[in-house]
């Protein structure tokens, strides 16, 4: 995701060696501009973060040490927006949390507030969604399977023309139904007109939310932010949401945001999938494109995902040798609930150069994984339990179901009992290695 700019970053560090002067320093510094300008970061932003970087370097000496220091100081400064901004998401203090959703047709608004809705009902909380873009055809069904297939509620009043109106109710149910987050999905058009400007007005007098977030697509640029500049006038907004950021392969538009608006960048869309959101919390950002990982989210993430009593329940089954097909097909759910693979190992410490030599793994749409569930889905209740009970007969019924030769089922019913015996062997190291061997091509 910020590839390239970690990589100018220790591009411009490398020109300073141990001994260093003026000269080295300018060398550096040129490289990193240069490096700046050309991942996209905005040119006023990128102006004053080289100042800022050199003054420090000038009072602190010229070296290494100090230079990535001043780097780091600076980046988070300038990723961070003004004093009293929030970071990621805040709750109000008192339920419901409203967030108004703003943005262009097409910058990914519905399906960010999805998103941010799975995000929250990850970490627990009860989220209502408003469908509120009444002008754009289908824009209301297609929430709708959005939030049928994540089980996420929606408030939606069928032949309803005014947005206004349905938000009105959804604030009411919200209330009554003890939710602890309302948001609210508005219209969009291709060009900032009047007309959306003054619905989306209507509806923030009527319901008042508590944030509004303005969702802009990465691709498009420095456009996107101007967009945002003009929302911000009317609506005042609270916090921007970047989406189709893994389309961006230069992703310093992110950079810019805090400083160029003086509004937070609070999340970020990384795929197309309802789990591929983060929050942009500056100081991890900072870690994470000096190739430190980032920890913190990581940690956060896994701890939504996975539940610290299954899990206990499931090192014990794995101890005793009972790891079944059950066990894995919750433990792929949960994987996929993690997002996208790259993102998640460049949070890893180290692991941050890695990230993109490593091809993303599509676990809901793999072949492999196809063909596995397709196997597990034709097995009885108790052979999922026991697969000792699948015997010929059954093992080729399967294969007939998954589309597979019978030499490939035996193949993965074996690697299934190799991998639960090698888990329990190395169980005080957890499961999740039982899950990788397991999901591996078939040769
Ligand atoms: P809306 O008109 O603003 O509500 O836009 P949609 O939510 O319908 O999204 C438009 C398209 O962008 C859809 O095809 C989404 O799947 C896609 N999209 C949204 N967010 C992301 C993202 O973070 N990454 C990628 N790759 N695609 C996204």
């Amino acid at each position: 995701m910020f590839e390239i700019i970690s990589e100018s970053f220790k591009n411009a560090v490398n020109k300073l060696k141990t001994i260093d002067d003026e000269k080295a320093l300018k060398n550096a510094l040129d490289t990193l501009k240069k490096a700046l300008l050309k991942a996209d970061v905005h040119h006023k932003v990128t102006k004053d973060f080289i100042a800022l970087v050199e003054a420090d370097v000038k009072i602190n000496g010229i070296g290494q040490k100090q230079f990535l220091d001043s780097i780091k100081n600076n980046l988070t400064m300038i990723l961070t927006a003004p004093k009293g901004s929030n970071q990621g998401f805040v709750f109000a203090d008192t339920n419901p949390t409203i967030v108004l959703m703003a943005g262009l047709q097409g910058s990914g608004k519905s399906t960010t507030t999805v998103k941010l809705a799975n995000f929250l009902k990850l970490r627990k909380k009860k989220v209502l969604i408003a469908a509120c873009d009444l002008q754009r055809l289908a824009a209301v069904e297609q929430l709708k399977q959005l939030c049928e297939a994540n089980e996420i509620d929606l408030f939606a009043l069928d032949n309803e023309t005014n947005p206004i109106k349905v938000a009105k109710e959804a604030l009411t149910k919200a209330k009554a139904g003890l939710y602890d987050v309302l948001l609210v999905d508005t219209a969009g058009r291709l060009a900032i007109d009047e007309a959306l400007m003054e619905q989306i007005s209507n509806i923030k007098k009527e319901i008042n939310p508590h944030e509004i977030f303005y969702v802009a697509d990465a691709m498009s640029g420095q456009d996107g932010v101007k967009t945002a500049a003009k929302f911000n006038e009317v609506l005042e907004i609270s916090g921007v949401i970047l989406s189709k950021f893994d389309a961006d392969t230069k992703g310093g538009i992110a950079l810019g945001i805090a400083h160029q608006l003086g509004i937070p960048l609070r999340f970020i869309g990384t795929g197309e999938k309802v789990a591929d959101l983060e929050g942009f919390i500056p100081d991890r950002i900072t870690s994470r494109i000096m190739g430190e990982g980032d920890l913190a989210t990581l940690v956060e993430k896994t701890a939504a995902v996975f539940d610290e009593k299954e899990a206990k329940k499931l090192n014990k089954k794995i101890k005793k040798g009972e790891f079944n097909f059950n066990d894995f097909i919750s433990q792929l759910e949960s994987v996929k609930k993690l997002g996208n693979m790259k993102n998640l190992i460049g949070m890893i410490p180290g692991l941050s150069g890695m990230a993109n030599k490593i091809q993303d793994i599509d676990l809901e749409n793999s072949k492999e994984i196809r063909h596995i569930k397709a196997m597990i889905d034709s097995m009885t209740p108790k052979e999922r339990e026991n697969p000792d009970l699948l015997n010929n007969s059954r093992k080729r019924r399967l294969a007939q179901g998954a589309g597979l030769s019978q030499v490939e089922v035996n193949r993965f019913l074996k690697q299934f009992t190799n991998a639960a015996k090698l888990a329990k062997k190395f169980s005080s190291k957890g499961g999740m290695q039982g899950l990788a061997s397991i999901v591996q091509k078939p040769r």
